[in-house]
């Protein structure tokens, strides 16, 4: 099953939004990312997640089984899981369709009592880019579905038990002995009174209207390893939602972006970033204070230095994720033309060009290609 971000999450609206703030919500987002008007990368994913969650969201039957059992209450869980998907969510849910559907029983009571793993969550974490070079602690809040806290997921008010089911008396199944030309046999089909529990809840927990769960925002404290990569996934194994019949959670994954910064940028290991210097430190050499992830550190320009050159300072990069060690910062050296010159600059550049022009024996500058082109 695909990892699901929470729908209030993705719409950006707490889970007490109207109808009209959730319709908002979705139009600014549908806008916003729409394949046509955005390129961006992941736009036409984002514009699919919003689309599915207000279908969701939009309606007031759904909504209300994604708040009471999470994204298997209205996907996944029951479209492909057919059948064995409504395990452990107990009686109240519209299944008439499914349980007209016919089994062998070895296959009804096998799949009665089968676990179902719960469902993979996904949460979008934005990190600094000094974080994801330094790492860091943070501290996330995750809504998820738990087993509800009064009824400790039985569904039954604290102190009532869930009786036996007398449709089926208690088998879960029902045995239909049919007639057809072939002679007689029996079709055993799902108890629709108990979805197959065998149990009824005849006094619901009124914490969670009978489903064994609830919504609740779960405190996670996670480590954004040294030299993480903008769009790793952290696996959480457990913390997804909750399986089904005793299955085990699901997984949460969280997917990390990196924020673009103002002068660095990635590249692999290293860190880039594009210094201008002007001709006569260019032509004459300096030391020049430029800015690294850990603070100002001084940098040798070397005399003749040309445009585009790229000088390393060592050990200033990015962390290696699963070794010792850091890569480099590249500094990409922009040599600057002045555009503007005071009388004085222009005075001196003048003489400037005089002297060039002795050094070249006033040889002109098609003279100069000519002699290239032969070679010497
Ligand atoms: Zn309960
Ligand atoms: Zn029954």
């Amino acid at each position: 099953m695909a990892i699901k971000r929470d729908y209030y999450e993705v719409l950006g609206v707490g889970r007490n939004a109207s109808a009209d703030e959730i319709k908002k919500a979705y139009r600014k987002l549908a806008f916003q990312y729409h394949p046509d008007r955005n390129p961006d990368k992941g736009a036409a994913d984002r514009f699919k997640e919003a689309a599915e969650a207000y279908e969701v969201l939009c309606d007031s039957d759904k909504r209300a089984r994604y708040d009471q059992f999470g994204h298997a209450g209205v996907n996944g869980g029951f479209g492909s899981g057919g059948a064995g998907g409504f395990e452990g969510f107990g009686n109240g849910f519209p299944f008439g369709d499914i349980f007209e559907t016919f089994f062998g029983g070895g296959a009804a009571s096998a799949r009665r009592n089968s676990p179902q793993r719960g469902s993979d969550l996904r949460y979008d974490l934005t990190v600094e880019f000094e974080e994801s070079i330094f790492g860091s602690e943070r501290d996330l809040k995750i809504p998820r579905m738990e087993s509800c806290h009064v009824c400790s997921g039985s569904g039954a008010e604290p102190g009532t038990q869930p009786t036996k089911c007398t449709r089926c008396n208690g088998e879960g199944q029902i045995r239909r002995v049919q007639q057809s030309m072939l002679g007689q046999f029996v079709n055993v089909v799902l108890c629709n009174a108990c979805q197959g529990k065998g149990t009824v809840i005849t006094s619901p927990c009124t914490n969670c209207h009978g489903q064994g769960m609830e919504r609740v925002t779960r405190q996670l404290r996670i480590t954004v390893p040294a030299g993480i990569e903008d769009g790793t996934q952290i696996r959480l194994s457990g913390e997804g939602e909750p399986g089904g019949n005793g299955g085990p959670r699901g997984n949460l994954y969280i997917v990390v972006s990196v924020k673009p910064h103002d002068l660095f940028r990635r590249e692999a290991n290293d860190i880039v970033i594009d210094l201008p210097i002007n001709m006569a430190q260019a032509a004459l050499g300096d030391e020049i204070e430029v800015p690294t992830v850990d603070g100002p550190a001084t940098l040798k320009v070397p005399a003749g230095t040309q445009p585009n050159r790229v000088l390393r300072i060592k050990g200033k990069g990015v962390p290696y994720l699963r070794d010792r060690g850091r890569g480099d910062q590249l500094v990409r050296v922009s040599v600057t033309v002045p555009t503007k010159l005071s009388e004085e600059q222009r005075e001196l550049l003048r003489r400037l060009e005089e002297s060039f022009k002795k050094d070249s024996g006033d040889e002109g500058l098609l003279d100069k290609l000519a002699k290239k082109m032969r070679g010497k």
